[in-house]
């Protein structure tokens, strides 16, 4: 039988972590697998997942473990004849265990960043909220200030991307991760 590649990437919020995700897919042939695009899409289409997903995603929260394996795993299943890359799945132990359950991971890569390169990076960041289109003002600004490139639509910034919820943000980030960082170590 042959042997496909299972791998995932872990990173704080704003570790480049979708960017990096999509090149390493691009690189190696890899299926790419954002969790945060599917609930993203499921929202926009008004999914079960989605409907429950909304709130919490708007809270900046982790959306509960149980949505977000019956939402990835299926996925998964999809494409066992395929080698995938994921991106945001898994976030917390429960999800870990979940996929180690029934997949043995190739790959895990952890992105490492400063904590004050990651502040930089978020309270620079504007998003687009239909789509989930991310802009840095820094070093990917939009073609036209405060507006979405594709549909002119206003950017926001997410309150949780404001310097003020910044530390309490990445400390929580941390705390559920590290869990999810042993296992795979
Ligand atoms: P992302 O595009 O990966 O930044 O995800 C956007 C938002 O979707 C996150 O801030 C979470 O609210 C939610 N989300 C994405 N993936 C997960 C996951 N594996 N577990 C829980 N919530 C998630």
């Amino acid at each position: 039988m042959a042997k496909f590649f299972r791998a995932a990437v872990l990173g704080p919020p704003g570790s480049g972590k979708g960017t990096i995700c999509k090149r390493i897919a691009h690189s190696f042939g890899l299926q790419y697998l954002s969790s945060g695009h599917f609930l993203r899409e499921g929202i926009a289409a008004d999914t079960e997942a989605g409907v429950l997903a909304k709130s919490y995603i708007e809270r900046g929260m982790l959306v509960p473990d149980q949505v977000m394996t019956r939402l990835m795993l299926p996925k998964l299943e999809q494409l066992r004849n395929h080698s995938w890359l994921l991106d945001g799945f898994p976030r917390t132990l429960a999800q870990a265990q979940a996929l180690n359950n029934l997949y043995q991971m190739d790959l895990v890569i952890n992105l490492n960043i400063p904590y004050e390169t990651l502040k930089e990076r978020l309270s620079d960041r504007w998003i687009h909220p239909a789509s989930g289109r991310v802009y840095n003002m820094g070093f990917n600004p939009p073609q036209v200030q405060g507006k979405d490139d594709v549909t002119g639509e206003p950017l926001i910034q997410h309150d949780d991307d404001k310097p003020e919820a910044l530390m309490a943000r990445l400390r929580h980030y941390k705390e559920v991760a590290k869990p999810v960082i042993d296992l795979y170590k």
